[in-house]
């Protein structure tokens, strides 16, 4: 257990695992590694136990721990024992769902084969009904993705790299295509099976959650532009839920990988999920963000208001008259308070005041917009000297962090 949930901490592609609380005076519950949070459909939270199956591994790729090279213990479990552990947390209220995922046995089909057995034990022989995550193995056939769907909330490839150079550096047992197949496939039966679900009642659900991946940053040096452009193709191109990016741990050593001691690109991290948020719900299109003449997310501010301070021309915004895109893009204001200002301002004008208690931040948004109040704070700054002046306030928690990573697992 303590191995296969050790290896397990590397794949962020279920939310942030990352309490080390201990039960002291006899409390109740203790969160530690195996236990980690996610999100369902619905918005809940859940909480999961995350395990390999095994952490054995016939490939080598170089950035992971279970590298068949890699000199460390070896475990696995059998299929009975990830049913047994499930059901006897889920029992004791520990966990209210499983991730699973794997090294790789011996091929794609006999590792899988296992994780859909567990998922199907689960659910057939002992009417579990919580959440559970397959990782997919890379290259398994159509026939046990399909199964998978059955019995799973979620299933996910893994892409690794964010580009196929990066994955034949330091994945060469891999290949892009073997990850796409299945997506694609899962892509096609979700559709298919959503439509039969709204034509027949009883028609089994098939992985309700949809699918995700994740990509890997930090180990190859593709650019934010090309990490961006490959989650837009993903998210376009196989209707993907969530793209995760993980920030590389360099804990191995091999002349294809930053050195030990480089920092975890922790805030490069949470820069490409604002991208992406920004990609997802607030209309940007990936080349406003990241382009040829801009490659690079600006580290030091938001990719909302990095675009903003690129593209003075369109401020400021008059709150009271603009449509919701261009509220949206206004720094400062997020998707909630952008349609409370649409609901509120048709009852009255409204006045910084009347925006600070919609949500809105003012310290960023007061340089971009004109509202019912006279003041208008953008006076004649320039996109520069509006970023000084927020990063001069800026209390942000990454510029304390940037060189030390975040205690996520
Ligand atoms: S296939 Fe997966 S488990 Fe095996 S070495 Fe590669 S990343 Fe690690």
């Amino acid at each position: 257990m303590n191995i296969l949930a050790d290896a397990a901490k590397y794949d962020v592609s279920c939310a942030s695992s990352g309490s080390k609380r201990k039960n002291e005076n006899k409390g109740l519950g203790n969160a530690s590694n195996g236990i980690c949070h996610s999100y369902t459909e619905d918005g809940r939270c859940v909480s999961l136990l995350k395990i390999l199956l095994t952490n054995h591994c016939i490939f080598d790729c170089a950035y992971c721990v279970s590298r068949k090279n890699n000199d460390i213990k070896r475990a696995a479990f059998t299929v009975q024992e990830v049913v047994d552990l499930t059901i006897n947390f889920y029992r004791r209220n520990y966990i209210e769902g499983l991730f699973l995922s794997s090294g790789i046995f011996k091929d794609a089909d006999y590792t899988m084969e296992r994780l859909v057995r567990v998922a199907k034990k689960l659910r057939t022989e002992h009417n579990f009904n919580g959440y559970i995550h397959l990782k997919s193995i890379p290259g398994a056939s159509d026939e046990l993705m399909r199964e998978a769907g059955l019995y799973a909330d979620r299933l996910s490839v893994n892409l690794e790299m964010p580009t196929e150079a990066g994955l034949k550096l330091l994945a060469p047992d891999k290949n892009r295509q073997d990850m796409i197949n299945p997506m694609s496939f899962l892509k096609k039966e979700i559709i298919q099976r959503t439509e039969e679900k709204k034509l027949f009642k009883n028609a089994p659900m098939f992985a309700p959650a949809g699918q995700s991946t994740q990509v890997i940053i930090g180990a190859t040096p593709e650019s934010d532009q090309q990490v961006l452009q490959s989650a837009n193709y993903f998210y376009k191109n196989f209707n993907l839920k969530r793209v995760y990016y993980s920030g590389y741990v360099p804990v191995l050593i091999d002349k294809r990988l930053p050195a030990l001691n480089t920092a975890v690109p922790m805030v490069r991290e949470n820069r490409l999920y604002q991208a992406d948020w920004l990609m997802r719900f607030y209309g940007f299109h990936v080349n406003e963000i990241v382009n040829q003449q801009q490659p690079l997310l600006d580290l030091d501010i938001d990719p909302k208001l990095g675009w903003a301070i690129r593209n003075m021309q369109a401020f400021p915004v008059d709150i009271n008259k603009a449509d919701l895109q261009m509220i949206l893009r206004v720094p400062g204001i997020g998707l909630l308070s952008a349609q409370k200002i649409v609901s509120a301002r048709k009852f009255a004008k409204l006045s910084w005041e009347q925006l600070k208690k919609i949500g809105v931040a003012i310290n960023r948004a007061r340089y971009f917009i004109i509202c019912k109040s006279n003041e208008f704070e953008r006076r004649d700054l320039t996109g520069n000297n509006i970023k000084q002046f927020i990063l001069a306030e800026s209390k942000s928690k990454y510029i304390k962090n940037t060189q030390t990573q975040l205690n996520l697992f």
